[in-house]
């Protein structure tokens, strides 16, 4: 399978995951104008995308949905408990969803949802084709050991690193929302982020790529220097030990051929 990030911060997140025949849609967090001009750069049939899987109800995780569906049908694949939360967001009728609970088939794609600690309902993803597996995991508080070794043995997991936490502390956004996204069911810093890292280094995790940065509070040099620092001062050593990249808030890539 490939896996492609088509953006992928605070304002808009989309990932393809594909094959030469089918193309699945994580999160539609872009219009559908953007996806059709991504999609035909990256010289893939839309005709090939078999569905869409949904993480949680917020708008840079659904905001494209509409659109998608009213021009295109693709069903819509969503937890039972995000299913009101996106219809309410999206105004998208009940009979474009497909509601999954736990573990489903998706063409060639076996994909294992996990529920992590947000302000609404949100999962991760296992995503497996034959006996590789790699793992989506954005828009979460933290990390409890069993999300974690939920990523374990993936060839790459996508994996938030969110905000700096100084940045944040001393920014602009007003205190509510900076403890909203410091809490326990917010997004993960940095650092936290690391930390997660050091554990899929042990764990049989070679790449990783980092998105969902924030726009106010991180910067992709910050992300990446101070996540960096934490792995050398415990020993794992980036870039030898595991490979790290950064998603493009707007663009496309980088493409991981995973084989
Ligand atoms: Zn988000
Ligand atoms: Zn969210």
């Amino acid at each position: 399978m490939k896996v492609c990030s088509l953006a992928s911060s605070s304002k808009g997140n989309c990932t393809l995951v594909y094959n030469e025949k089918e193309i699945i849609i994580v999160d539609m967090g872009i219009s559908v104008k953007e996806l059709e001009e991504k999609l035909l750069r990256l010289n893939l049939d839309f005709q090939n995308i078999i569905g869409v899987i949904v993480s949680h109800e917020h708008s840079d995780h659904v905001k494209g949905l509409s659109g998608l569906n009213k021009k295109y049908g693709i069903k819509i694949y969503v937890h039972y408990n995000s299913l009101d939360g996106v219809m309410n967001r999206t105004k998208i009728k009940k009979d474009a969803f497909v509601k999954f609970a736990d573990k489903f088939k998706l063409g060639d794609f076996v994909i294992e949802p996990f529920e992590v600690s947000h302000d609404v309902f949100c999962v991760g993803f296992n995503i497996y084709e034959n006996s590789n597996k790699i793992s989506i995991v954005t828009d979460l508080g933290y990390t409890t050991t069993g999300v974690v070794e939920r990523l374990f043995n993936s060839r790459l997991v996508i994996l938030e690193a969110n905000h700096d936490e100084n940045m944040l502390r001393n920014g602009n956004y007003p205190a509510v929302l900076k403890s909203r996204i410091l809490s326990k069911k917010g997004h993960l810093s940095n650092i936290s982020s690391a930390k997660v890292v050091v554990e899929l280094a042990q764990h049989n995790v070679k790449q990783i790529l980092f998105g969902h940065l924030s726009e106010e509070n991180n910067t992709p040099d910050l992300c990446y220097n101070t996540i960096c620092s934490y792995l050398e001062s415990v020993g794992v050593i980036p870039q030898v030990n595991i490979k790290l990249d950064i998603a493009k808030p707007y663009g496309i890539g980088p493409i991981f051929v995973i084989k």
